[in-house]
């Protein structure tokens, strides 16, 4: 097998497109002034933000105003939640509904406000990790501050009913935030049609660089401002604009909104093949529903495989992949979003998660395959755990049925 380099990852960060990078470059070197000066370098920088911002507001379905450029996904979270917990809270709303698959950004901010003084409810999935929108409207109590629920998971994929999710909430007058970092560009969003008060957007996953993201404020809801300074994005994010990368998140998510549908047709049989090779293989589970999922996204469990000798072994054969979450990779405790399906440690161990692009080629999907075909039962030969399991089937019973290859 010729070794390649194939980059599975994208759910991880994404390569800067040509097009993205082209719309960066003038602002490095010849248009780089500070979109607060008068003269000319200084308003064509500020144009380029204005430019953005429109671009933006357009992908998304709201008015222009309601797009604020931060430093990251992260950003936009803690500012998203932590502004609207600091507001509500001054009508005594001290109550915030969040589910128990967040990332990080979002489940520690919440911890953070628990340690604070708020309440948080924390909505338990299914075992594919969708919640309901009844399970919020049974949540909600007079003291709900917010509701915040992610539109699209970043380990195993799952598209929550963001639009009926968000109905409920706005029937209630509940505020309603999501993280839709890995929505935007696979799902069709219309914050305005689908009545979304807040939602995070991050640069880097949708091919513009690191270190951008943008938040949508619905006019009407007046967050506080989260960063105090001078007056960029209307006095609530203070800073000098990163005037590069804002232009390369407009272009970004102009190119990722441009055509939903064709990418979606073009990487979802992808998925599907990579995922029917993957459960040819023995004792193994697909992770998330074979519905309502990513168009790139393939997340699996195999029993008796450590998630971090499987990267080992792909990344030695060119494959770029991830176990559970780039953020949980390091340490030891398997990811959260796996254990909330309910697998049991043994088996969130064994993951791995595949995130394809509109770059992948059918090519590299024989190529993965191959590769997990040589490297699943090499792993395993090494494993004590998977040849007690063979020795005594018996005693895993449980476990093995979980990864009947479903
Ligand atoms: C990557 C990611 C974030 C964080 O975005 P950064 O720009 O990396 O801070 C937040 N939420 C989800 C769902 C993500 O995938």
């Amino acid at each position: 097998m010729d070794k390649r380099f194939i980059y599975a990852d994208n759910a991880a960060t994404t390569a800067v497109s040509k097009r993205v990078f082209n719309a960066m470059l003038p602002f490095f070197e010849e248009r780089y002034g500070n979109p607060s000066s008068i003269y000319g370098i200084g308003q064509d920088a500020l144009r380029a933000v204005e430019e953005a911002r429109s671009k933006a507001a357009a992908a998304l379905g709201c008015k222009a105003n309601e797009v604020y450029f931060t430093g990251s996904g992260t950003e936009s979270d803690n500012w998203a939640i932590r502004s609207a917990a600091l507001k509500m809270s001054k009508e005594g709303k001290k109550h915030i509904i969040t589910t128990a698959v967040e990332h990080h950004a979002v489940l520690h901010t919440c911890e953070y406000l628990a340690k604070s003084g708020f309440e948080v409810t924390q909505l338990p999935v299914d075992e594919n990790g969708f919640i309901t929108p009844g399970q919020v409207a049974d949540a909600i109590r007079a003291d709900t501050a917010l509701v915040t629920v992610m539109y699209a998971n970043n380990e195993i994929g799952t598209i929550m009913p963001i639009p009926e999710i968000a109905a409920v909430c706005r029937e209630r007058g509940v505020l309603f935030h999501t993280d839709a970092v890995q929505a935007v560009g696979n799902v069709e969003i219309n914050v305005a049609e689908q009545q979304i008060d807040m939602l995070s957007v991050s640069g880097h996953k949708l091919r513009a660089p690191k270190g951008v993201g943008a938040l949508y404020i619905r006019n009407g809801v007046s967050l506080p401002a989260f960063i105090l300074g001078g007056a960029q994005e209307r006095s609530k994010r203070a800073g000098t604009e990163n005037v590069p990368s804002i232009a390369g998140l407009g272009e970004a998510i102009a190119a990722a909104c441009e055509d939903i549908q064709g990418k979606v047709k073009k990487v979802t049989p992808l998925r599907d093949k990579l995922i029917d090779g993957i459960l040819k293989i023995e004792s193994v589970r697909l992770n998330g529903g074979r519905a309502n999922r990513l168009p790139g996204n393939v997340n699996a469990s195999f029993l008796g495989v450590e998630g971090e000798a499987l990267l080992l072994n792909l990344d030695l054969r060119g494959i770029c992949a991830s176990s559970g979450s780039a953020c949980t990779t390091g340490s030891l405790d398997p990811s959260h979003v796996l254990l909330a399906l309910g697998l049991p440690a043994e088996v969130a161990h064994g993951s791995l998660r595949l995130s394809l692009s509109e770059d992948t080629t059918e090519e590299d999907v024989d190529y993965i395959l191959t590769a997990l075909g040589e490297v699943i039962p090499k792993i395993r030969k090494m494993s004590p755990l998977w040849e007690d399991i063979v020795k005594n089937p018996k005693e895993y019973g449980s476990i093995l049925e979980l990864t009947m290859n479903n």
